[in-house]
């Protein structure tokens, strides 16, 4: 039995149209319902964790989506299993959004957006592949399938991650060590970390410094990985040239943000990518029929390393 825990109403219909339309009607419930007190799963987007405590045959908690950081995995610690959904489908919509973004830099659409507001007509270089190098934060599910698709497609691509990758055509850099000499190749910077107490505010000060000037920032992380206002500054003087941010600190970004109106900043409202709900759906029963079995589950997270 898979329970619907989550306080934040929106998601709360989201599930629930999701559930009734690709899951069998007895195989779900929701938090305040009888049968909450058999679910063995608990399909999670900041959860209320006072509760889930209660339910006394919960073994699984599952987020919705890709990442995990609202789930307050220090909280849980080993006390149940927790694993998250990705999919093909889900890297290859985040491919196609950073294809977008990689594209709008390179072919100077950003240009042309401004030129067209001024009724100028201003030519600019056609950059081939091969000159563009693009840098990516993050290894893994993402991050590590999008390095293999810009290399293939011929762009020059670096990757960092916490652990060493050997991954064909990428050139792969680890840990504090290298974290200058990858920032340094990066003209367009991709980051797809996972949020963790050891990566917040990383886009900051420190790093747009160690960044070839001009750099672009697309930041799919999370939104706490971005100081805002370093951003805003570098913006403004012209260290960077531009950014495509879909994620936020706070979402909905604020009214009247400075952000909104930065004539150098895409903003998208968290869409990069997310599964299919069919996917989802059918992820979480799969997982909720292997944590009663005691088997090896899909997508599981390492509470201790935080993602
Ligand atoms: P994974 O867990 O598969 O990969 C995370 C990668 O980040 C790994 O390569 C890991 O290194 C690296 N990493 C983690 N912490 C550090 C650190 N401190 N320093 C250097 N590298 C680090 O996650 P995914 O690729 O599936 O997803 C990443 C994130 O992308 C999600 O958590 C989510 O925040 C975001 N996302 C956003 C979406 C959107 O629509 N905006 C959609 C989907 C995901 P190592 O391999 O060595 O462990």
């Amino acid at each position: 039995m898979i329970v619907i825990a989550t306080t934040v109403p929106k998601v709360q219909k989201w599930l629930e149209d999701a559930f009734r339309q690709y899951a069998p009607h007895d195989s779900y419930c929701l938090a305040d319902s009888e049968q909450a007190q058999s679910a063995t799963t608990a399909v999670s987007w900041f959860p209320n964790l006072d509760h889930l405590e209660k339910l006394p045959e919960l073994k699984l908690i599952h987020s919705m989506a890709a990442g995990v950081e609202h789930l307050n995995l220090q909280r849980i610690g080993t006390q149940y299993k927790v694993c998250r959904v990705v999919d093909q489908l889900h890297q290859k919509g985040m491919f196609d959004y950073l294809q977008w973004g990689i594209l709008y830099y390179q072919r100077f659409f950003d240009q042309a957006f401004r030129q067209k507001k001024q009724q100028q007509w201003r030519q600019y270089p056609q950059r081939e592949h091969a000159e563009l190098k693009i840098g990516i934060m993050g290894l893994g599910q993402m991050g590590g399938y999008m390095a293999k698709q810009f290399a293939a497609l011929g762009y020059q691509v670096s990757g960092w991650s916490r652990s060493p990758k050997n991954i064909a055509h990428v050139s792969c850099y680890a840990g504090d060590e290298d974290f200058d000499t990858f920032l340094g190749q990066a003209e367009i910077l991709i980051n797809l970390l996972p949020l963790t107490e050891n990566n917040q505010g990383i886009l900051s000060k420190y790093l747009f410094d160690l960044l070839p000037e001009q750099a672009c920032i697309i930041n799919c992380g999370r939104g706490q990985h971005l100081v805002e206002q370093d951003l805003l500054n570098y913006l403004d003087s012209g260290r960077l040239r531009g950014a495509i941010l879909d994620v936020f600190a706070k979402e909905p970004l604020v009214e009247n943000h400075p952000l909104w109106q930065h004539e150098k900043v895409v903003i998208t409202p968290h869409v990069a990518s997310h599964a299919p709900w069919s996917v989802v759906v059918n992820q979480i029963l799969e997982n909720d029929q292997r944590v009663i079995q005691g088997q090896a589950l899909l997508n599981q997270v390492d509470t201790l390393k935080g993602y």
